[in-house]
Order: structure tokens, then C-alpha cells, then sequence
């Protein structure tokens, strides 16, 4: 299918606003709505680029509201065209990024995720359906979830396939899990035009400093202690982000409706092997390595198959481990002045976790 105009949700987070750029800078014709709540971990500056460059002029290709995906009328407005007096063509399509994005975060506070990621996509759906109702027109809502909601791997077994139970171990995957299962309702109940994209865990610019990799590098930078939790051989498939925003924008275009499809980055690392490599990139010493008590619950192994976005989407992840992970050190290491400021708030959650 090819689309002219995109609701992206949560495109100020890490994702959503790497999607964005990516998107913008492929497709010159496309128009984006981004619809963004602006919580701790979405941050305006993330698409300052972006909205030199396109957001200016009397007909602007990208365009930021500040909303919720909770709230029905906005929403619908939205997928209308409409916003503020002013007006675009109706939306082809909804991205939809917008959640309560981290596992510890879901350990001190469940109830904030049920209300985004599963009533929150519960409303976005809603609107969607209504207005489709409308508006008899080709249209496709895209649901970004994980890797997490299919539990935990041993250190022997297979990696997940689309076509696993589901599993879920945190609050966190449980309200993804419940947000999956809400649009595979809405597809076959009322036949919304429905995808669904599972990635594993993400890395590269922009990346809020309380996630692994973002939190040890800045660490790292200022000399501080890299805490790693239980034994650090708990294991992950980390993709660099420019990756899984080309895997979606393949399954936009190509992917089958009320399909699910993993994507992932082949690069299967235990924590420990993972922090080790970015103090060697960084030039620190690995004495700044400090082990806490593990999460609760803490799933020990994910690894993706990604055979069906390979056969069906001609995708495959092309960022080796080693490349992306210099590349992200080194922007980092250029943009201090994007994540000083993000500190205070994930100091202050390094320090409730860990006591430290
Ligand atoms: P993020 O926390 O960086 O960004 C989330 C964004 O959603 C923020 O900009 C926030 O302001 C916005 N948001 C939150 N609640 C909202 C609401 N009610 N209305 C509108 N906007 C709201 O997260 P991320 O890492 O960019 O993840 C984006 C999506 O990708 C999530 O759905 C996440 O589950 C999924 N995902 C993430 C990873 C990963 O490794 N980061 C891996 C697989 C899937």
C-alpha cells in the first residue's frame, strides 16, 4: 500500500522520532502528524531537525500535536485531516509508538502501563474503527510491540516465531501483551486493517540515558559505577534503531493485514559482554563495572526469528553490533547537551532501583 499522510503516536520518544526522520528524509511527498503526550521520556528536542527542515512554510510536510492517545475526539480529528483550524488530507495510516516504554519503570508503578499501552491502544483503536465507519477509505493501523511478550528463553531453546503463546514476564510486557491482543480483536471483530511488529531490544541516538545502553555510556563518560544486574549473563538480540524503523516501514508497505511480524537484529548479547564492549569503545576501564541485585522477575534470554519479515518483506537487519554500537558511543559523545539535561530524572530512577 502507499500512503501520503502518517499519524505517528509517541513520535518525540527514541523510536518514534528516529521513524520520523528516516521516513521524512526516504519519501518526499509524505506528510506526518505527530501525536505525542510529551511524558518524562518524550522530549521536543529529539525532532528539532526535523522540524526546521520540514515543519516550516505555509503547507508543512511534519506537524506536532501535543495530545493523547487517550483522548477519542482529538484522535478522530486527527485521522480526519484535521487540527486547529487547519487542514491536511485524511490519515492512510497510523504508527503507533506511543507507550510507557520501560520493564523497571513497570516494577515500581504496573497501573500507569495498563492505562497506556492497553486503554490507551484501546482508544486509538476505537477511533480508528469509527471513523473508518465514515470514511469507507484504504487505511492500515501499525501496533509497535516487543520481543517481551513472548517470555523468556532457556540458553538452548529456539528463537521466538509470530506464532508463540504468549508469555509475558513483566507488567510491562503484560500491558504490550494486552495492547497485541486488543488490536488482534479489533481485526477480527470489526476487520480493522491491522499489523503488528515485534522488535527486540532497540539502541542508537536519542535513547532516554535510563535504558541499558544510553545509562552505561553516560555513566561511563562521567566516570561513574555501570550497575549490572544478578550475575550480567542475561541475555538480549539488540538492533540498531534505523533498522527497525526500515523493518516498519517494510511492513507498512508490504506487510499481509492482521499479521504479525518479528523483527530483530541477530546480535545476541549477554549484558556483561555488551557493557564490556562499550567501555573498550569508550576507552574506560573495566573496574567501573558494578554488579546489583538482579530485577524481579528478570527474563534471562530473547532471541527473534526473523524468517517471515526476510521472506515475505525482502527485510533483514543490516547494522553489525560492533558498527552501531561505535556509532552510538560517538553520538553520545558529540551531543552532551541533549542528555545532561535528562539526567536529574534518570539518576533519580538509577537510584531508587538500585540504591546507589
Ligand atoms: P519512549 O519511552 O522513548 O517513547 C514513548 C513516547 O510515547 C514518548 O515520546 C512519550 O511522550 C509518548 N507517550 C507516552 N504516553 C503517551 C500518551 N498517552 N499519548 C501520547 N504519547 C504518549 O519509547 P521507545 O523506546 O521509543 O518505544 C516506542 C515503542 O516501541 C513502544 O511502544 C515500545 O513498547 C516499543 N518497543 C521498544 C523497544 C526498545 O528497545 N526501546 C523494543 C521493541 C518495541
Amino acid at each position: 500500500m502507499s500512503y501520503r499522510h502518517l499519524l505517528v503516536t509517541g513520535g518525540a520518544g527514541f523510536i518514534g522520532s528516529n521513524f520520523i526522520r528516516l521516513a521524512m528524509a526516504r519519501d518526499s511527498s509524505l506528510l506526518i502528524t505527530n501525536l505525542d503526550l510529551l511524558t518524562y521520556s518524550g522530549n521536543d528536542n529529539n525532532l528539532e531537525d526535523v522540524r526546521r527542515a520540514y515543519g516550516a512554510g505555509a503547507q508543512p510536510r511534519y506537524r506536532f500535536v501535543h495530545g493523547d492517545i487517550g483522548d477519542e475526539g482529538l484522535v478522530r480529528a486527527l485521522l480526519r485531516g484535521m487540527h486547529a483550524g487547519t487542514k491536511r488530507p485524511p490519515v492512510d495510516a497510523v504508527v503507533h509508538f506511543a507507550a510507557e516504554s520501560h520493564v523497571d519503570r513497570s516494577i515500581l508503578g504496573p497501573l500507569k502501563f495498563v492505562e497506556t499501552n492497553v486503554n490507551g491502544t484501546t482508544v486509538l483503536l476505537e477511533a480508528c474503527r469509527r471513523d473508518l465507519e465514515v470514511q469507507a477509505r484504504p487505511f492500515r493501523f501499525l501496533h509497535v510491540s516487543t520481543d517481551e511478550v513472548y517470555g523468556s528463553l532457556g540458553a538452548d531453546d529456539p528463537a521466538f516465531v509470530e506464532t508463540l503463546a504468549l508469555q509475558p514476564n513483566s507488567p510491562y510486557a503484560a500491558s504490550k501483551a494486552g495492547s497485541d491482543l486488543m488490536v488482534r480483536a479489533y481485526h477480527e471483530t470489526f476487520g480493522l486493517p491491522t499489523l503488528i511488529t515485534r522488535c527486540s531490544n532497540n539502541y542508537g541516538p536519542y535513547q532516554f540515558p535510563e535504558k541499558l545502553i544510553p545509562l552505561m555510556i553516560t555513566r561511563a563518560m562521567r566516570d561513574g559505577a555501570l550497575p549490572i544486574y544478578g550475575d550480567g549473563l542475561n541475555v538480549r538480540d539488540w538492533i540498531f534503531v534505523d533498522d527497525h524503523c526500515d523493518g516498519i516501514l517494510a511492513v507498512l508497505r508490504h506487510g499481509k493485514e492482521g499479521h504479525i511480524y518479528n523483527l530483530g537484529g541477530e546480535n545476541e548479547v549477554s549484558n556483561l559482554d555488551l557493557v564490556r564492549q562499550l567501555l573498550a569503545e569508550l576507552g574506560k576501564p573495566q573496574s567501573l563495572i558494578s554488579y546489583v541485585t538482579d530485577r524481579l522477575g528478570h527474563d534471562r534470554r530473547y532471541a527473534m526469528d526473523v524468517r517471515r519479515a526476510r521472506a515475505e518483506l525482502q527485510w533483514s537487519p543490516v547494522t553489525p553490533l560492533a558498527i552501531g554500537l561505535a556509532q552510538t558511543v560517538a553520538w553520545y559523545r558529540a551531543n552532551a547537551d541533549w542528555w545532561l539535561p535528562l539526567l536529574s530524572e534518570s539518576e533519580r530512577l538509577t537510584a531508587e532501583l538500585y540504591q546507589a
